[in-house]
């Protein structure tokens, strides 16, 4: 994702739900740009007492319905472009689920594999120094992304706590359980993903026992695959970035596990339990009735969308169908579940930990679930219906459904601070 003009391309969306909406000129326009972006040079000393330093970004794309929410990436390729144009979609997936936030992301371009723990922890900490001032519990709230984690996101809270001078774990989300993080969060994109495509099974005519197939075999991937497969759905397929598998009578998930927790490729299970190589490049266009990006983005392009045999397209990863990919897939008759909807119950549980964080009040697992499933269902029952209504796509619907809200936000703010509220 290094190519310019990423957030023009984001931007296209805007323009097609504001086709839908009779909504201000100006609201379209306060969308249009990020409120702020703040670029820093991270300088952090390494093992070998030589120093480095590293570019850095964080993006409050916009706070109109509260505090701005979105995590923070570690990756050589980042550029603001990337930044800005994830944090525009945060606030879009904020407002499709009504949660009180704005959007923002950070990132920071390091290739973290080439770090010690010792230079990683030093660059979280650079990273909370640099941005101390930007980010807070009701300004700014972080969370992990591409290549952070529990641990970074503890060692970030930790340094806010020592700058502040007192603890303030609402600064962050994704926290270690020990520091203030929620139970639940692990699992909670595909769980939430899992909960819209129970919801809406009927409607979308899926059937009893659907053939799945898998692109990603990480957070998302794994946890797709087991909740799916623990309600007697068969994965058909699965790839990783090393290889796929594949079997018409269904992979066997705790093998798929086993390979993973060894640190393998789902393709060192080819040979068992009837488990067979497939070509990575194959998998999108896998014989199944559900396929769920849960790779990285553009993986369905035009290239590839018209192989696409699905009837439904469950959007985990971030940006996994290119626009002309998606144009594709509707002229076939292929529903794309998409992603600001789709993967949103992650940002969900974030804003439960949160709320915990908040009232100093942890709840258990089961609440999470419920009231995790509760949303997912209400605002997927809302997309679905401006979907019918309006005879749009459901990417197209989702995008009208948080347009509208946040019209309405940017209108209540006032418009003399139009610009700055
Ligand atoms: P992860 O790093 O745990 O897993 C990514 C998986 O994709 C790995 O199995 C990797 O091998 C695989 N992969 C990489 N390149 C591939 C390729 N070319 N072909 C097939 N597989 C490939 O990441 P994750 O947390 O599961 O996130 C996956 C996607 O979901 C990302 O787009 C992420 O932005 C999105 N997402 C994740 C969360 C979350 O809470 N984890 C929330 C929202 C969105």
């Amino acid at each position: 994702m290094t190519v310019d003009g990423l957030l023009d391309h984001a931007l296209v969306r805007l323009d097609e739900a504001a086709s839908h909406l009779n909504i201000d000129q100006d609201v379209i326009e306060k969308l249009k740009f990020p409120r702020e972006t703040t670029k820093v040079r991270l300088m952090i000393r390494m093992d070998d007492g030589s120093r480095k330093s590293f570019l850095a970004w964080r993006c409050r794309y916009d706070d109109t319905r509260g505090p701005t929410k979105g995590g923070i990436r570690f990756h050589p390729d980042s550029t603001a472009d990337e930044v800005e144009t994830l944090a525009f979609w945060m606030t879009f997936k904020c407002a499709v689920m009504n949660l009180p936030y704005g959007g923002g992301k950070g990132a920071v371009q390091v290739d973290p594999r080439k770090l010690s723990k010792a230079e990683l922890e030093r660059l979280s900490r650079a990273y909370i120094q640099a941005f101390a001032r930007i980010i807070g519990p009701d300004r700014d709230i972080p969370a992990p992304d591409l290549y952070t984690n529990s641990m970074i996101m503890g060692w970030m809270a930790d340094e806010y706590a020592q700058i502040k001078g007192q603890a303030e774990p609402a600064v962050i989300t994704g926290k270690p359980i020990a520091l203030g993080g929620s139970l639940g969060r692990g699992d909670a994109t595909a769980r939430g993903g899992y909960y819209l495509v129970r919801h809406l099974a009927e409607d979308l005519g899926l059937g009893q026992t659907m053939r799945i197939a898998v692109q990603g075999f990480g957070n998302a991937g794994q946890n797709i695959a087991s909740l799916l497969g623990a309600d007697g759905h068969k994965i058909v397929a699965v790839s990783d970035s090393e290889g796929a598998v594949g079997s018409k009578a269904g992979l066997h998930i705790d093998l798929l596990l086993e390979a993973k927790a060894k640190g393998q490729s789902v393709a060192s299970t080819a040979g068992q339990g009837g488990h067979e190589l497939l070509d990575p490049k194959d998998l999108v266009g896998v014989d199944c009735d559900l396929l769920v990006p849960a790779a990285l983005e553009n993986m369905i392009d035009c290239q590839n969308a018209s192989s696409v045999k699905a009837k439904l397209v469950l959007e985990l990863a971030n940006g996994p169908v290119t626009p002309e990919a998606d144009a594709i897939l509707a002229r076939n008759g292929i529903v794309v579940l998409p992603d600001i909807l789709a993967n949103a119950g992650g940002v969900t549980v974030s804003y439960f930990e949160w709320v915990q964080n908040k009232q100093g009040y942890y709840w258990d697992v089961e609440e999470i679930h419920e009231r995790l499933k509760t949303i997912m269902e209400r605002e997927g029952r809302a997309v679905w219906n401006i979907s019918r209504e309006r005879e749009i796509t459901m990417r197209t619907a989702a995008y009208v459904h948080a347009l509208g809200r946040l019209a309405e936000a940017i209108e209540a703010h006032g418009t003399q601070n139009f610009f700055t509220s």
